[in-house]
């Protein structure tokens, strides 16, 4: 299925992360440790800019 991850640039500090779309838990950046992602029970809301989607393999 495609679409489950996606590329998600922090707003903050410009890291690249990959997260999960229907991630159950509350996202962190790696890097500076502001909020990405925040689960809704189905798709993730993601809260800063989507790069790119990333199909699973
Ligand atoms: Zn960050």
């Amino acid at each position: 299925m495609a679409g489950d991850y996606l590329r998600v640039k922090c707003g903050d500090c410009e890291n690249e992360q990959i997260v999960f779309q229907k991630a159950a838990s509350v996202i962190s950046c790696a890097v500076c440790g502001t909020t990405l992602a925040v689960p809704t029970g189905g798709k993730a809301e993601i809260e800063h800019e989507i790069v790119e989607t990333v199909e699973a393999r």
